[in-house]
């Protein structure tokens, strides 16, 4: 039997809750393309340009007008100019052929293009066969982009395609959101970092590798604020400065309900607490809330809790202040590979791995402390809470890809 937990607040209404609050930063610079990698838009783009700006061909071939082939044989055509990629073109004499190479422009007159593996070639001239019909291997102009069409819109976090296709519409800055500071704070007494022994009742701060290389892979900036100890003063200090530097803050640990958990009651004293724990497992201690106007998302201390309410609370905050959009989570339907016939009343995420026929296997301990488990995982499967599953029930797959994007 598992018991209830009265007061925990079910994911989705806190998501919205959290999204609700978060007011988008206004702050926009213009840069460079090349380094706009990860940076968010902050006006819509339009093309200047059609794309390709006219039509070409599609193969290495011969470039024809089809009203001079013969109907049901193939057509000899002497060939009149040769067109590479990048050369100009002038008109195509009628009666005639040309050579014609990949990505050249078609020569006005031309209406198709023939690959060179079905032509023959013969003196100056080239048998074509039978059967080409206009339009054929030529890519209009405007195909892939036409001109004043909106590319892409506000909000758009650019990645390596964005990028690509703003380069081929001959855009060389873009205005963009400034990155948002984000502090990074681990509370624990027992925590020390790589590079320094373990004495005694100590392990080493994997959150903090963990949550500053979340930040960067989002382009935002990192604001180091380190460990903090666990009392009341320094939880408190830390957070004031944190507050002070920092445009949104990100604390693991120390939000439990134990007497050595300080970040709430700091919270509370500093700034605002807008909600606590989550009806999930693993992640259920994440609390949220502001400290002089600074959003604070405060995950738990267990490593994988801290990974799960990351993204699936407070990335989506984070991406709406910073002006990008912040799209549903994404999950697709797969088969459980294995059967539970307990069920729990949280909604709980299990750290899975999804083969290649679309099914679900757990990895074997699901502890929220283990981070490793996820070394292992391709993604979250979601077991609603009360729920048992058979084996080959559908269950919702988050992959990880898209959780963390
Ligand atoms: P807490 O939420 O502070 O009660 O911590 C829960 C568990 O997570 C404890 O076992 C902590 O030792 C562990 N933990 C807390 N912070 C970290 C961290 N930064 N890196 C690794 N483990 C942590
Ligand atoms: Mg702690």
């Amino acid at each position: 039997m598992s018991c209830e937990q009265p007061g925990l607040i079910p994911l989705e209404s806190a998501r919205e809750a959290l999204l609700e609050l978060c007011i988008p930063t206004r702050e926009t610079w213009v840069c460079p393309l090349a380094d706009a990698l990860g940076r968010v838009l902050a006006e819509p783009i339009r093309s200047q340009i059609d794309v390709p700006p006219a039509d070409n061909s599609a193969m290495d071939g011969y470039a024809l007008r089809t009203s001079d082939l013969e109907d049901a044989a193939p057509t000899r055509l002497p060939l009149s100019q040769r067109i590479a990629a990048g050369a100009q073109t002038r008109p195509l004499a009628p009666g005639t052929a040309a050579r014609i190479f990949t990505g050249a422009e078609i020569p006005p007159g031309a209406d198709a293009v023939v690959m060179q593996e079905q032509v023959t070639e013969d003196g100056d001239a080239v048998v074509l066969p039978e059967g080409i019909r206009p339009g054929q291997n030529i890519r209009p102009r405007g195909q892939d982009i036409s001109r004043e069409q909106e590319v892409i819109a506000a909000g758009r976090r650019l990645d390596p395609v964005a990028l690509g296709v703003l380069a081929s519409i001959g855009i060389t800055e873009v205005c963009v959101y400034r990155p948002l500071r984000v502090a990074v704070l681990s509370t624990g007494d027992e925590l020390v970092e790589p590079g320094q022994p373990l004495a005694p009742g100590q392990i080493y701060n994997s959150n903090r590798y963990l949550l500053q290389a979340l930040i960067r892979e989002q382009g935002m900036e990192l604001v180091e604020i380190g460990s903090v100890a666990d009392t009341r003063e320094a939880t408190e200090a830390a957070l004031q400065r944190a507050s002070d530097e920092a445009d949104v803050i990100l604390t693991t640990g120390g939000v439990s309900v134990g007497e050595e958990d300080h970040v709430r009651a700091a919270i509370e004293q500093l700034g605002q607490l807008r909600l606590w724990r989550i009806n999930i497992k693993p992640g259920k201690p994440f609390a949220a809330g502001e400290i002089n106007g600074v959003p604070l998302f405060g995950l738990p201390g267990n490593p994988g809790g801290a990974l799960i309410t990351f993204a699936l609370l407070a990335l989506p905050c984070l991406k709406k202040l910073q002006g990008a959009e912040v799209p549903a989570a994404f999950s697709v339907p797969a088969k459980s590979g294995f059967s539970r016939t307990k069920a729990i009343t949280r909604d709980e995420y299990l750290r899975v791995y999804c083969d290649s026929e679309g099914v679900i296997h757990p990895y074997a301990n699901q502890s929220s402390g283990m981070l490793s488990a996820l070394l292992h995982s391709n993604g979250l499967a979601l077991i609603p809470g009360g729920r048992v599953v058979a084996e080959g029930t559908l269950l919702d797959f988050y992959p990880l890809s898209s959780l963390l994007r």
